[in-house]
């Protein structure tokens, strides 16, 4: 019998082959900052709680947003393998080695805990950073999320990233040294991106040879610097059209091996602006999976 072609590697199959069970992330916000936003007002789409849960500010430490993170899931799924600890709010290695030593270091309190995530800039790691992260991988997945975005360096200044795509690249080549799960996280929706634009991203990405992407469309959050461009009518929205189109052409470019962890953004609640189809994230999805199976396509189609 013949098998069925994946469209996409996706990250659930993924994760249930490396851990043998079902794993779920805790985000968690360590109270950083992040030097983008210490030398201006920071990403143009970053809101103020730096893209993440805003949790330290309102009190609640690393062990304690661990605990919170467990019982919520406890409370939705009925069986938890074990749970990856994902630092994600502002830039994680953006500390001394003492406090990303000591933050990271928290997640040993706890056995269900089978992966480390960092997300991070691609301009703010060295080497003292990452033997410190390879340290984890003596019981740990360690998964270092990287940001690049776009590989137009037009949009690079336009959203105000502070570094390019040779600091990425050097990053990479840097981080491969390790037994790490590198994932590099971009953006589809910028005004005026082409098909072309996202082929190209997706063939750069597949000759660096990254483990994982994340895709997130750009939309206007509450806060962010995006969201004053938006109300003075200098940043159209994607259309959700467009969008699913860009997405699958990257796609089909993607190398097959390459894990999705994501396939769209997805704004905190009360937090989105526009545009207003991107809060119907299932359907986004399926209009995704719908497209490929309608062109007969899927990841990697195109790759090479
Ligand atoms: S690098 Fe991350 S935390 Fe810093 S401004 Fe950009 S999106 Fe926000």
């Amino acid at each position: 019998m013949e098998m069925k072609k994946k469209l996409y590697n996706d990250l659930a199959t993924y994760l249930f082959n490396v851990f043998g069970k079902k794993v779920y992330k805790i985000t968690i916000d360590a109270g950083l900052t992040c030097p983008n936003r210490l030398n201006g007002r920071g990403c143009l789409y970053c809101n103020d709680r730096g893209s993440g849960t805003g949790l330290m500010s309102k009190g609640y430490d690393i062990e304690t947003q661990i605990k919170l993170g467990i019982d919520g899931l406890k409370r939705k799924y009925k069986k938890i393998g074990g749970y990856i600890a994902y630092f994600q709010s502002y830039t994680n290695t953006f500390a001394p080695i003492e406090v990303l030593e000591r933050n990271w270091s928290v997640i040993r309190k706890f056995d269900d805990i089978v992966g480390l995530s960092i997300g991070t800039r691609p301009d703010c790691l060295n080497k003292d950073i990452l033997a410190l992260m390879n340290t984890f991988t003596d019981k740990y997945k360690v998964f270092l999320e990287l940001g690049l975005q776009t590989i137009n360096e037009h949009y690079l200044k336009w959203i105000n990233r502070g570094h390019g795509v040779k600091e990425f690249i050097d990053a990479i080549k840097m981080s491969k040294q390790y037994d790490f799960h590198i994932v590099a996280h971009v953006i589809i929706g910028f005004m005026g991106e082409t098909c072309d634009d996202v082929i190209n991203l997706a063939k750069f990405l597949s000759s660096l040879d990254v483990h994982g992407v994340k895709i997130h469309l750009l939309y206007v959050a509450k806060h962010s610097p995006l969201e004053e461009e938006y109300y003075k009518g200098n940043f159209i929205p994607v259309t959700r059209e467009k969008y699913v189109e860009l997405v699958c052409a990257f796609l089909e470019h993607l190398k097959e091996s390459i894990v999705i962890h994501r396939l769209t953004g997805d704004a905190h609640k009360g937090e989105l602006i526009a545009p207003e189809w991107s809060a119907d994230k299932a359907g986004v999805l399926t209009d995704i999976t719908n497209t490929l199976i309608r062109k007969n396509s899927y990841q990697g189609r195109l790759w090479i």
